[in-house]
């Protein structure tokens, strides 16, 4: 049966990075009998210019109809000043709701060839490979009630909500073991027990849950100690399972363990599987255009796609040798380069991973 793929490029430099990652998806239906059909759609600031709006009804309806959806980033200066509802993010976001993706997988992983880039010492990174699963639909960015209210005494005060119901719990719970699982079998979940009620329940359901996963094994941490974990001795991490805030700056932080944005995709699933593949970077408006923007953090993602949505394991460790063996090779995007490695552009990036996927 043929996969189909929803393939969003978006603004910035997300065009120029998509086409590499759209060649390789080429090679592996020419050569390696992926099943694949690809659809195209405007998305963020270049869908607002086009269509007026950035998450078009004709975008969401393809996103909808696909088995994965393929995005390359959003945003610029030019529509910053938008009202909050036409802004690129909120094709970003609208997506993320519509496709109720509420499980975000953020692998940070320290290709050996760039472990200079790390600003941590090479014996704390090398070999680095973390997933950190972040529950993305719910919490404290989503808890009402919210706002900033005027006291009796003219003082304002603002406050949001932090919230989790069991069933929210459960299924990011589910997702992290599933993942850890097919993994090192090794879960962290992060929370802050010792203070907030909402983790305390968030621990209950994830002990209970683990009753079913007597493979994989269970510990627990609260945040400011991960945090602390995460720079002095980020290897002893797996999979570490989160709640949206926490996970959204444990996850920059475990990237920048990494020290290149470029190299990093990222997957934001729903509850069969279907997900939203985009690397974690932004549009760099600063060098679109130019063609130097590094391709790998959205080939990566096309790995995680394969891996995650369309069942093609030993594609994507295809996709995954294919990157590291360009690397082995000393070809390196600006963004990576260091002394004794070779300078290359987006395609000539793309030209090497593609000539790596060719069968001897
Ligand atoms: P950014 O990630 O776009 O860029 C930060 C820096 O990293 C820039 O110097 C950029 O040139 C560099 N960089 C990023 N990706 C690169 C790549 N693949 N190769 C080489 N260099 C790369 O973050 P920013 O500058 O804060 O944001 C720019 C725009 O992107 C904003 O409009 C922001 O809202 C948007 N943004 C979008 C997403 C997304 O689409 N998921 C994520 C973050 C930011």
């Amino acid at each position: 049966m043929s996969h189909k793929v929803a393939i969003l490029p978006g603004d910035g430099i997300g065009p120029e990075i998509i086409a590499e990652a759209v060649r390789v998806l080429d090679i592996l239906s020419a050569e390696y009998g992926l099943a694949v059909e690809i659809e195209q759609a405007d998305v963020g600031g270049t869908a607002y210019d086009a269509q007026g709006q950035p998450l078009p009804d004709s975008t969401l309806q393809v996103a909808r109809e696909a088995d994965a959806v393929l995005l390359g980033s959003v945003g610029g200066p030019q529509w910053e000043s938008l009202d909050r509802p036409l802004r690129p993010e909120q094709g970003l976001l609208g997506l993320r709701a519509e496709l109720s993706l509420f499980s975000n997988l953020r692998p940070a992983i320290l290709y050996p060839q760039l472990v200079d880039a790390s600003t941590l010492k090479p014996e704390v990174v090398s070999g680095l490979d973390i997933m950190i699963v972040r529950e993305l639909t719910g919490g404290i960015y989503f808890g009402q009630p919210r706002g900033v209210r005027t006291l009796d005494n003219g003082e304002q005060q603002g406050f949001n909500t932090l919230v989790y119901a069991e069933s929210e719990i459960e299924r990011i719970g589910r997702s992290a073991f599933e993942i850890a699982r097919k993994r090192d079998g090794r879960l962290c979940s992060v929370d802050k027990a010792n203070v907030l009620e909402v983790s305390e329940l968030w621990r209950q359901v994830i002990t209970r849950l683990a009753e079913e996963y007597s493979d994989v094994e269970l510990s627990h941490m609260y945040v400011d100690n991960a945090a602390m974990q995460l720079v002095r001795e980020p290897k002893q991490f797996d999979v570490m399972v989160t709640g949206n805030m926490f996970g959204d700056i444990l996850s920059d932080a475990a990237a920048m363990l990494t020290g290149s944005i470029g190299m990093l995709p990222s997957a934001s699933l729903d509850r069969d599987g279907k997900g939203m593949y985009e690397p974690i970077h932004g549009s760099a408006p600063d060098i679109a255009g130019q063609g130097v923007a590094n391709p790998l953090a959205t080939v990566l993602s096309v790995s995680m796609m394969l891996r995650y949505s369309l069942d093609e394991a030993a594609l994507a460790d295809r996709v995954d040798a294919a990157v590291g063996s360009v690397l082995d090779s000393g070809l390196r995007t600006a963004d990576i380069a260091s002394a004794n490695t070779q300078t290359v552009g987006t395609r000539e990036m793309g030209d090497a991973v593609v000539a790596a996927l060719q069968p001897e």
